[in-house]
């Protein structure tokens, strides 16, 4: 990968990297269509990268299927696929770990114990591997992009990240790999964690400003829903992350709800 990169340059290549778990969906499309247009080589990465994934997760039954992702990544406009194996990433003997700090605790930091540790370590070793001039993120997981973008800064890694708006099924669902754990009743269940978003930004619409009475709201909704289990509700500032008591300047309503089994993120930013 990195002596074809080398070659890309060389020719005067700007190149676009869209870094994935794979079980491509219509939101990792969005990220590749927007890598075609706005470069000359289109590189998606897909590995599911043990390090990110808690002991009690799905990393073994994370949906691969690699022949399907291939056939879309290339019609949504993808050169290379990049599918590296974890003993190519982690040899025996690995040793090094990427830890940003205060904007990866909270949220899903704090609710998953490393998550972002692991992240950080396989996006910077991507990043070297392919070394792109743009890379495309998701908006869908909030935090992340912002550890990324924390990341790449504290480290002087030369990639620009950019971040991609969340591409919703027709009923508000936001689209994930992880949409299909669900049973066809969780499936409908799935719509409270857009809905709890529609009704906190209403609220915030009329004029309500206070916080917590909004997070109670977002929690009544989902509570409501027999099969969802509300992990975190968060109101945060959109930049730092930090918690935020009234609606003020940018923030970015935040949360993960277990659906059964399921655990499912959203986010909205307001302002
Ligand atoms: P994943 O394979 O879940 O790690 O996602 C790979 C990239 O696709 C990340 O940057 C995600 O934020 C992004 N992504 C996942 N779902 C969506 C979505 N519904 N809309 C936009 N981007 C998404």
């Amino acid at each position: 990968m990195q002596k074809y990169i080398v070659k890309a340059k060389r020719a005067g290549k700007k190149i676009g990297f869209v870094p994935t778990l794979g079980a491509l969906h219509e939101g990792h499309l969005s990220l590749i269509r927007r890598a075609r247009k706005e470069n000359d080589l289109v590189v998606v990465s897909i590995f599911v990268n043990p390090i990110q994934f808690g002991p009690k997760e799905d990393f073994k039954k994370y949906p691969r299927p690699l022949a399907k992702d291939r056939r879309l990544a290339k019609s949504a406009g993808a050169d290379v696929i990049f599918n590296p194996s974890a003993e190519e990433m982690y040899p025996s003997g690995y040793q090094t770990y990427v830890e940003v700090g205060k904007l990866a605790e909270g949220l899903c930091g704090a609710a998953r114990p490393g998550h972002f540790r692991g992240v950080a370590t396989v996006v910077a070793k991507l990043f070297n591997v392919v070394s792109a001039d743009k890379a495309y993120f998701g908006q869908k997981d909030y935090q992340q992009v912002q550890v990324i973008k924390q990341m790449v800064e504290d480290l002087n890694i030369p990639v620009q990240v950019v971040i991609c708006p969340i591409v919703r099924e027709k009923d508000g669902l936001a689209m994930s790999s992880r949409n299909q754990y669900l049973s066809p009743e969780e499936r409908i269940s799935a719509t409270c964690l857009s809905e709890a978003l529609k009704v906190a930004k209403a609220m915030i619409s009329s004029g309500i400003k206070d916080a917590i009475k909004i997070k109670k709201e977002m929690r009544n909704i989902i509570e409501s829903n027999l099969l969802g289990r509300v992990d975190y509700i968060e109101i945060v500032n959109a930049e730092n992350l930090e918690p935020v008591q009234k609606m003020q300047g940018r923030v970015t309503i935040a949360l993960a709800v277990f659906i059964g089994k399921t655990r499912l993120i959203d986010n909205m930013v307001i302002g």
